[in-house]
């Protein structure tokens, strides 16, 4: 039985991996950990049977007790559980917790000799300098979950590194495709989280509307194959069948594609290098019709522009553009502030933070501290 812990079991990812987990009868999961939604992690608990249970808040303890008094588990809670849980004895641990709260999880799950299936982009859009050093000296897999990067993984499957020319990151433009900023002035929450092909969690969903999300994808792709920002070329193909492609030096282009389904690069990730079957949609390219393609528009969606400023500028500048992200999103899920001011967020933090070369763990978070203090 090969063994997982899941940082985030609750989540969109979360929940997706436990699927994978369900529908294939040779995975333990010993150890979860997850947020506030103590209902789903009792019903979790009560399915799967961990040994150990991480839950954010000391105070929902008692709530989780009350649901699963009759199983024997431990609980864990905060920063010292999510470490307890990303160090548990497991084969790879998915980190599907959202936002910079992943990186010491992450790192302490490196340095514990855990491979890591890895969906928290955060944790290499600001540290990734770090994590993957790091992880290549612990001998760790740092296994994609992201589909665009499981994607570039699985096309890079047998080539060399040398033979890379680039890295062709596909995006679905969101749901503003197309729209100017005056006609994104006004747009409603609502809106914003209707994204046209992908069912995600709130905060990545928002991230696809103003593109910020293919602008943390660059920078993921930056350190996870170890090529320059400007070697990475987004190209909007609306209808996310053509999940990322790789173009190698001969001119030889290949490309992954598929139903858009979350759940095929988990299973990879937890399975790699074998695949296993998966009962999901297949793509039909008659009833498809046809693939098409765009330049994203970096002057609308100006979060893209500034995400390729951050990531070749480098230092802090992309925890600076994450942080602010986080941020701004947060306020923009609780209707505190317009669609357009993530952006304008953004801008205002990359220029005004102190900019610090090469930074470390606790330089990174005392750069998203001064991130917030400025944006509050
Ligand atoms: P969700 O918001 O759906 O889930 C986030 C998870 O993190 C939840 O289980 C939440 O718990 C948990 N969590 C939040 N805060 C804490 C905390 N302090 N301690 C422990 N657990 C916590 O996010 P997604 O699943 O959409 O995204 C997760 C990550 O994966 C993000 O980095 C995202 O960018 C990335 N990703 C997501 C994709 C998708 O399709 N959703 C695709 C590719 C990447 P609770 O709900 O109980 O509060």
């Amino acid at each position: 039985m090969k063994k997982i812990a899941v940082l985030g079991s609750t989540g969109s990812i979360g929940t997706q991996t436990l699927d994978v987990v369900r529908n294939n009868k040779d995975i333990e999961v010993p150890a979860l950990a997850a947020g506030s939604n103590v209902k789903a992690l009792a019903d979790q608990i009560r399915e799967f049977r961990p040994k150990l249970v991480c839950i954010a808040h000391e105070k929902s303890i008692s709530e989780l007790r009350l649901l699963t008094g009759d199983l024997n588990y431990e609980i864990c809670c905060g920063m010292e559980g999510l470490i307890r849980v990303a160090t548990y004895d497991v084969d790879i641990v998915v980190t599907a917790i959202v936002g910079m709260i992943g990186i010491i999880p992450t790192i302490e799950a490196i340095k514990a000799g855990r491979n890591i299936a890895l969906a928290n982009k955060e944790t290499l859009v600001t540290a990734g300098h770090i994590i993957m050093p790091l992880a290549a000296r612990h001998n760790v897999r740092i296994l994609p979950v992201d589909s665009e990067h499981s994607a570039v993984f699985q096309s890079l499957n047998g080539e060399k590194h040398t033979a890379v020319e680039k890295i062709l990151l596909t995006a679905s433009g969101g749901p503003f495709r197309g729209r100017t900023i005056d006609e994104m002035r006004n747009v409603k929450l609502e809106d914003a989280l209707k994204h046209p092909n992908w069912n995600m969690g709130r905060k990545i969903t928002i991230d696809s509307a103003t593109m910020v999300n293919k602008g943390l994808e660059v920078m993921e792709a930056r350190w996870l194959f170890g090529v320059e920002m400007e070697d990475i070329r987004v190209i909007v193909q609306p209808q996310s069948v053509i999940h990322s492609m790789v173009q190698f030096i001969d001119g030889s282009i290949i490309a992954q594609l598929g139903c858009p389904d979350m759940r095929l690069p988990i299973q990879y990730a937890l399975y790699y290098p074998d695949r296993k079957p998966m009962n999901s949609e297949r793509l039909d390219f008659a009833k498809l019709g046809s693939i098409t393609f765009e330049e994203p528009d970096m002057v609308n969606f100006r979060g893209l522009a500034m995400a390729y400023e951050a990531g070749t500028k480098g230092g802090n500048l992309p925890t600076v553009f994450n942080a602010a992200n986080e941020f701004a999103v947060d306020k923009f899920l609780k209707k505190e502030c317009g669609f357009l001011e993530i952006t304008d967020m953004i801008e205002k933090a990359m220029g005004c933070i102190q900019y610090i070369d090469n930074p470390d763990v606790a330089q990174i978070l005392d750069t998203e501290k001064a991130v917030y203090e400025l944006l509050r």
